[in-house]
């Protein structure tokens, strides 16, 4: 791997080497830009470091202390970000669906949330070109949103897509079976396909399962790329300029360091990218970095994630199959019927058993003899979650507490409340499931409360007053500043966001690239959308044959 020295001034300076920052880093390098991504955690060798083992996978996560708050208080630890390169990509299930077109424009549909200020149609090639690259298998024919069809086939069905499957059947829903996930149903290159034992949130040792640590930063350090790991970004630094000048970070020893950089992009997550904004506060951004909107924290959004468990007299085995093989978004549109705007998916979830045991306890009240009986039952036990959308309001937020990390930088704290439609919405989803549940046949149906997915937090839009940053992820305040990850999501829909994470981090490097070195010396903006460069994706892509692109 290339190493460039803190003093040299690189183009761009990438913090979080994630879901977008290893795409960005990726599209940067191979275009011949001068890139270091600075990365919190490890480089994981996936031989040494992961084990199919669900207790010794922890480490895979973001577990460094956050404050959480609220009326409905989001858990935080395992549940939302990795920590490591690859980010959370490394122990995402890997569901992998498009947001639909309405998605773009819920406030014009439905009066409520927000409008981007790109289209469906504007990431349309991404998702496209997204799911040669990664690739992602499911049905010939997927018929929600924009209606299209995958470049791997379907994988078979677990134990747990049957009761989908069969509950569905039942009651006249129709259900997508194999996908779409980011889980290879057939070997391609150096990667083998999927051999169904059910650790993929745990990292897969296969590499069957898609991380952007195996489909784009080696790509990446082939075309001149460094990643910098087991480096934490404490500060970035603003000039009298009034543009950035590079990041400050502290390395695995603890030590400071300042990467000087021409631009730097902020790839962290939705908690950890404004916690780095706001601790860069500074003269004339006394609120936070790019903070002139007041906007930045706020309008952190998570989905409902419900899980409904239901018992069934025969062998289910729900580790036995990637935990994300089956699903619906039947449900995912407005039905003004239902009392709510905005919908829900319902999607097959796999919890291995020390994530099955929390379950019980919650939802069954589980516990010594009644917890070990409970245990020694899981194989009969099946699970199936919403998806639901919670909408984008503006008290949900990150913001920095008073405590502080092992680095002595201030930590997130994380206030999360639910709203009058949010609350109908996962009444209704839950329901929806739990009837789904029964109509498979099981025998009792328990359900835990849950959430999943942080997006938001640093929202792109239009209008400087209300965002923080532009369509291309370039902050309003400072010209040489970029949000690329899932902070930037105004609204986040019903899909698993990280297909949408990455499809944005190639556009915003498309603009980027298309920009050249004006970034580095204009405060101008030009916004222009730039050419999609089915180039620069990782070689291999298009071994299965040419995309369905124009
Ligand atoms: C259990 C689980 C299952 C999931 N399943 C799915 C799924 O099936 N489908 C789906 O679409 N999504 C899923 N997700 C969500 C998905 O993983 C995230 O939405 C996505 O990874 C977010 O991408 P990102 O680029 O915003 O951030 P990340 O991928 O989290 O990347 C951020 C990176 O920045 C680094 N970083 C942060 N702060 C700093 C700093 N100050 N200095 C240096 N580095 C820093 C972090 O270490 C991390 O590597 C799942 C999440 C979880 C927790
Ligand atoms: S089920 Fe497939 S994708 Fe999941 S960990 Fe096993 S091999 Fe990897």
């Amino acid at each position: 791997m290339r190493r460039f020295r803190d003093t040299d001034e690189v183009d761009y300076c990438i913090v979080g080497v994630g879901s977008a920052g290893g795409v960005l880093l990726q599209r940067l390098s191979r275009a011949g830009f001068q890139v270091v991504g600075i990365e919190a955690g490890p480089f994981w060798d996936t031989e040494r470091d992961w084990v199919s083992d669900e207790k010794g996978s922890h480490q895979l996560y973001w577990t460094d202390l956050r404050i959480t708050g609220g009326e409905h208080p989001l858990s935080l630890g395992e549940n939302n970000s990795g920590k490591g390169v690859g980010g959370g990509s490394v122990h995402w299930a890997a569901f992998a669906p498009r947001f639909h077109p309405s998605d773009f424009r819920v406030y014009t549909e439905d009066g409520v949330g927000a409008d981007w200020p790109i289209s469906y149609d504007d990431l349309k090639p991404y998702y496209e070109l997204l799911e040669r690259e990664i690739p992602i298998a499911g049905p010939a024919y997927f018929p929600w949103g924009d209606p299209h069809g995958y470049p791997y086939g379907p994988h078979p069905m677990g134990g747990v897509g049957n009761s989908l499957i069969r509950g569905c059947t039942k009651l006249g829903i129709r259900v997508s079976a194999g996908g779409p996930v980011a889980i290879l149903s057939g070997s391609r290159g150096d990667r083998p396909h999927c051999i169904y034992r059910g650790f993929c949130i745990q990292g897969c040792k296969v590499g069957a399962k898609a991380s952007t640590l195996i489909t784009h930063v080696p790509n990446a350090l082939e075309s001149g790329g460094e990643v910098r790991d087991c480096s934490m970004a404490s500060r970035i630094e603003l000039g009298p300029d009034r543009r950035v000048k590079g990041v400050h970070y502290f390395d695995r020893e603890g030590r400071e360091h300042f990467q000087k950089a021409k631009a730097v992009i902020v790839s962290g997550y939705a908690i950890e990218t404004p916690r780095l904004l706001l601790n860069s506060a500074c003269p004339g951004f006394s609120a936070g970095l790019a903070n002139s909107s007041g906007t930045l924290g706020r309008y952190l959004m998570a989905q409902a994630g419900n899980v409904i468990l239901g018992r069934f007299d025969h062998l289910v085995r729900l580790y036995k199959a990637p935990p994300a093989h089956a699903m619906t978004e039947e449900f995912y549109e407005t039905d003004p019927k239902r009392g709510f705007a905005r919908g829900f998916a319902i999607q097959t979830v796999g919890p291995l058993p020390i994530a099955f045991a929390k379950q019980m306890m919650v939802a069954k009240g589980a516990w010594g003899w009644g917890m070990r009986r409970v245990m020694m039952d899981y194989n009969h036990w099946s699970s199936i979650a919403v998806l639901g959308e919670i909408l984008p309001w503006a008290d949900n937020r990150v913001e920095l507490a008073s405590e502080t990390d092992q680095f002595g930088i201030p930590v997130a704290k994380v206030t999360f409340n639910l709203h009058d439609n949010d609350k109908k919405l996962i009444e209704f989803g839950k329901n929806k499931v739990m009837e789904v549940m029964w109509a498979a046949g099981a025998e009792d149906v328990v359900q835990e409360d849950r959430y999943a997915h942080l997006v938001g937090a640093s929202r792109m839009g239009s209008d400087p007053e209300t965002s923080v940053v532009d369509r291309f992820g370039r902050t309003h305040d400072i010209a040489n500043l970029f949000v690329c990850d899932g902070s930037v999501l105004p609204t986040q829909g019903s899909a698993n966001p990280g297909l949408t994470i990455q499809a944005l981090a190639a556009r915003t490097a498309d603009y980027l690239i298309s920009q050249g070195d004006r970034i580095f010396n204009s405060n101008s903006r030009d916004m222009t959308p730039p050419p999609v460069r089915y180039n620069l994706s990782p070689p291999g892509t298009f071994w299965k044959g040419m995309p369905r692109m124009t």
